[in-house]
């Protein structure tokens, strides 16, 4: 049985028998992984506060036959940002909860990791969080392999020549021209605008994106694609973006009344 040490992030726990934890980490070296943390519901366990969801820790795990145990677990960066701001935290909880549906368990994707760790960040420092949640939906898309065609109709092949009628499809992979748009019924009509600033998202170097502004309705007309198609993708809908919704209805708008420009 061998010891081995890694970094990574907590995505979530749940408990099991009367002290002990399940952990799924996502990891820079070894991926997604499930690991028991004993005894850490113990008030004097000193793995405790380290093993909390959304805690960025080094950590040494022994092999076990059937699940590894997180033996020592020191955090890097506990994201107080994130926690002391709903907000902010419900858009992190959206990027775990789309981390965990995405990837698979033991496929260790370093870009992956430093991504994750970068839009954490993003979305703990910008001044509008979504932007941050929104970059990392586009770019774990690419990375995973999941792009969709966007500078032009996935069947024709046509450029866009006007704005209006097109069509987001997730079984046929891209943007369909009015044209083409009746070969996918189910597809995502889109609202306008939300298109090019995916694209955006996708060419634009990270360092810049705190200058990047987005209008709210173009942010809620992208998520809102996004979402479609990762419903598409995961053939589910996640929870969080239920209570994103939610909570963007009676916080962002108050704030930002969705303006068309
Ligand atoms: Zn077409």
């Amino acid at each position: 049985m061998a010891i081995y040490k890694t970094e990574g992030i907590i995505l979530k726990h749940y408990n099991l028998r009367e002290a002990d934890r399940i952990l799924t980490i996502y990891t820079k070296d070894y991926g997604k992984i499930s690991a028991v943390a004993k005894g850490v519901r113990r008030s004097r366990s000193k793995l405790r506060g380290a093993t909390q969801p959304l805690t960025y820790a080094d950590l040494v795990l022994y092999q076990g036959k059937s699940m590894d145990t997180v033996t020592q677990c020191e955090i890097k960066e506990m994201f107080v940002a994130l926690r002391e701001d709903l907000y902010r935290w419900a858009y992190a909880v959206y990027m775990v909860e789309l981390l965990d549906a995405m990837v698979p368990e033991r496929q260790p994707q370093e870009r992956v990791f430093v991504r994750f760790l970068t839009a954490l960040h993003l979305v703990a420092t910008l001044e509008e969080p979504e932007t941050g949640a929104l970059f990392f939906t586009v770019d774990l898309l690419g990375l995973l392999g999941y792009q969709p065609v966007l500078h032009r109709c996935a069947s024709c092949h046509g450029s866009p020549k006007q704005e209006g009628g097109w069509v987001l499809s997730g079984s046929l992979g891209g943007l369909l021209c009015p044209d083409c748009a009746p070969l996918d019924p189910q597809g995502y009509r889109l609202a306008g605008g939300e298109i090019a600033v995916w694209r955006r998202l996708l060419e634009l170097e990270i360092r810049l994106l705190p200058r990047l502004k987005i209008s709210p309705i173009l942010r809620k007309r992208l998520f809102q694609s996004l979402g479609y198609y990762l419903r598409y993708q995961l053939e589910r809908r996640l929870k969080s973006v239920a209570f994103l919704q939610h909570l963007s209805l009676l916080e962002g708008d108050k704030k930002n009344p969705p303006k068309e420009n």
